[in-house]
This record gives C-alpha cells, structure tokens and sequence, in this order.
C-alpha cells in the first residue's frame, strides 16, 4: 500500500482548499454554459498546478505523477472538467515531450503549459478510435519540413489548447516508416484548423472537437519520435500515454468521491419514516460498496502512480486502475443519485451531472474492453492482435 509523504499531504490540502474555496462555486456554472473555465485555469496557474511534473531545468515543480494524482482526485471531487484540465497540463502529452523530446521541443512545451495552456493530443481518427494504429492521418518529409495531411475527431480542448501533439504516419515514397508524435502551435501553425464541436453527455466544459490538418507543415526539429524509432513510435508514445491513464482513471476516482460524500450528508440528514434514510439496511449497503470501490481504484491509482518513480506507470498497472476506476465511478455517481430520490434527479444539485462525467472514463483514452485485452495480453503473457488475420500473420512472423 503506498501512503503519501507529509509534503504530499501539504500539497493535497493546498489543492483541497483551493477547490473547496474557489473551484467549486463555479462547477455547475461551467457544466450550464458548456464554456472553458479560464477563471479555474488562472487559478491553477497561480497555485503552480499546471506542469506540476515539468522537470526543474524547464520552469516546473518536477513533481511525480503520484503527486499530480493527489491534486487531481481534489479537484474532480468538486469539478470533473478542472480535474481533467489537471490531467493534461501534467501527464500525456507534456509527459510525452518530457520524456522523448529535444531541449528546443521541451522549452516550447514549458513555456505554454506553465503560462496555462492544457496540450490537445490527437490520435483518434473517424475510422481509427480502438484500432488507433489504423490511423490515415500522414506526414511527409518536403525540405527539412513534415507536411501532414488528415482529420481527428473527439480531441479535448479542440479550440482552447495551444500545443497540440499529433500522431501521424510518417510516410517516404508512398510507404509508411510508422507512427511519430508532431507538435504544432495552434494560431501559429497553418493549416491545423478546428473542425465541428461534439455535443457531449458530459464535462461540457471542455470542447471536444475535429482537428483537420491540411497540408499543415512543421519543422522536422517538432517530431517526437521515442528512443526505441519510428518503427515502434507508437508503443513509445502509448509507454508515454500510461501517464494519463491514471489521470484519467483519477478524475474518474475524485467524480465518484465527490458524489459519495455527498451522498453520504444526505443520507444523515433526509428523514422518512421518521428516521433518517441512512438507518435503513438498504441504503448502508450501497454506501458500505461505494466505499470499497473507491477505495480499491485509489489503491490501483496510488500504486500504479506511485510504481512510476521518475518514468511511466507500468501499461498493465495503469489499465487495471482505468477499468477498474472508471467502472466504480459509474456505478457510485448513480448510487448516489439513487439516495438523493427525486432531488437527485433535479439539475438543482450535482449529482445528474457527475453520473453525466463519469460516463465517458470506460470510453475516453482506451475503452475498458481494450483495457482489458491489454490486461489479459500481459497476465497471459501473450500477444493479442484483435484483427482477424492477426494471429497468422504473427505466428508467421513468430516461425520465420
Ligand atoms: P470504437 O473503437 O469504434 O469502439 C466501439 C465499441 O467496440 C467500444 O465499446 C469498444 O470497446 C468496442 N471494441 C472495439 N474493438 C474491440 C475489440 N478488439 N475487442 C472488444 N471490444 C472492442 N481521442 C484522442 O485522440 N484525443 C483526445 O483528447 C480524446 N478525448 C476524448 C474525450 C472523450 C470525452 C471521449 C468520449 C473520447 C475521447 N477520445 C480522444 C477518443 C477515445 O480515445 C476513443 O473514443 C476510444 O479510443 C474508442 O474509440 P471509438 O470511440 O472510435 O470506439
């Protein structure tokens, strides 16, 4: 079991208070317009939680990711847009640049990241959401210049973030050399243009948009391709992408928090039957499972966190905090709900709009039955191509 240190326990009553004063009051504001909270992300700034992980050298706090999971989980408690904007100031894609990226690549990331900016990063296509490595968007190499040409769709912060980290095919004579990261300013960068915003279910706050690159050209110095080559790009950057697993499965965690110790208030104090509702049976066991199942994601979470040290969590670690987070969160915001009655169901409160939050974490970021292939593939210990001839073409390769 791993138990935070008393400075991570000073950072987490720094962003318990902050989000208790100064994010809370605007949560079912910014659920209701469906705007970006810039207020929050000025006040994240200030309080030095955006690029909390940037190393030192590069104007950061250089803080673990088990340190970010603890601010994130305090602030989905109250606000599951503000926590998911905490996620990706400090995990994906700026862990992505930190990891693999140049000095000039590394600054540039710092600069926005520390002055507010919440990276976009851009995988998924219209024809490629699970099967990711399906992908068509491309980019050629033209003097010392890459030219990418494609579309994704359903990319946070599609609009309000600045950095963007794009996966595109790497292409040379018409033939693919593999999968490699490309970072582009958006305003600054012809070409990256902002398609049609999705109306989501939930985290309204944040957009959710189509981003089109036409003939969008970079310098080859903004490819971020990992240590291991093109040929392997994408696993390094998925190795990279385990970071935000655990910040998403953390936002998951915080959201069902949040929805149990209210539902828990609510339950000492609504009478019936001329007893409080939490003396019946009925009601003590949801609360006694809601308990267990976030205490068990936090576990998942802190451990797989915490086992990152100074690299990323391990792939099976951050799946089966993911799943098993994500899956709680559903489960608890609709429980809690559930013991609110009819008040629950009353936009008056936060409880419709955290179970509407929760919805997207079995989806979001590798959906829970790919997780679980993944999760299988390694406690197997064997390779899971999901396409048909997926398995004859690897036990091909396995005989030659
Ligand atoms: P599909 O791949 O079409 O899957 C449909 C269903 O089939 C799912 O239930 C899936 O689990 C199941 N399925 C597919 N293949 C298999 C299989 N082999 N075995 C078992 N079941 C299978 N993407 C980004 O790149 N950047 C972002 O910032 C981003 N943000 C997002 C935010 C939200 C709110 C949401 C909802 C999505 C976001 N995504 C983002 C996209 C997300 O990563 C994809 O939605 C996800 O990978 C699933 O792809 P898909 O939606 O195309 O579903």
């Amino acid at each position: 079991m791993t138990l935070p240190s008393n400075a991570q326990l000073d950072l987490q009553l720094a962003a318990r208070d902050l989000a208790q004063a100064e994010i809370l009051p605007a949560a079912a504001q910014t659920d209701k317009t469906e705007q970006y909270p810039w207020d929050n992300v000025e006040k994240l700034t200030q309080a030095g939680f955006m690029g909390m992980t940037i190393p030192k050298e590069y104007g950061g706090r250089g803080l673990s990711y088990y340190d970010a999971v603890l601010v994130i989980e305090e602030m989905a408690k109250v606000c599951g847009v503000t926590g998911r904007i905490v996620v990706e100031a400090n995990m994906g894609a700026i862990g992505a640049v930190m990891k693999y990226g140049s000095n000039t690549q590394k600054e540039l990331a710092a600069k926005h990241v520390l002055a507010g900016d919440k990276p976009a990063i851009c995988i998924t296509e219209p024809n490629a959401g699970s099967a990711a490595t399906e992908m068509t968007t491309t980019a050629t190499k033209k003097d010392g210049r890459y030219v990418i040409n494609g579309k994704k769709h359903w990319i946070t912060g599609g609009g309000v973030s600045k950095m963007h980290l794009i996966f595109a095919r790497v292409m040379e004579n018409g033939v693919s050399q593999g999968i490699a990261g490309f970072l582009a300013v958006r305003d600054e960068t012809e070409g990256l243009i902002i398609g049609k915003r999705e109306p989501a279910m939930g985290l309204r706050g944040i957009p959710e948009t189509e981003v089109i690159f036409e003939n969008m050209e970079v310098d080859e110095g903004m490819a971020v391709i990992p240590p291991e080559g093109l040929k392997r790009g994408f696993a390094g950057l998925m190795t990279a992408y385990n970071g935000q697993r655990i910040g998403a499965a953390t936002v998951a965690l915080g959201i069902g928090q949040g929805s149990y110790e209210v539902a828990l208030d609510y339950a000492k104090s609504r009478h019936q039957f001329g007893r409080p509702i939490a003396e019946f049976q009925g009601l003590q066991w949801k609360l006694a499972d809601m308990s267990i199942g976030l205490e068990a994601s936090r576990a998942l979470i802190h451990n797989a966190a915490a086992g990152a040290g100074d690299g990323f969590p391990d792939m099976r670690a951050a799946a089966q905090a993911k799943v098993m987070a994500s899956e709680t969160a559903i489960k608890v915001t609709n429980e809690a709900l559930q013991i609110h009655g009819a008040m629950g169901y009353s936009r008056n409160l936060p409880l419709e709009r955290m179970a509407r939050d929760a919805r997207m974490f079995t989806i979001g970021g590798g959906t829970a039955e790919i997780l679980r292939t993944q999760i299988a593939g390694s406690i197997l210990g064997m390779k899971t191509p999901q396409n048909r001839d997926g398995y004859v073409n690897y036990s091909r390769e396995a005989a030659e």
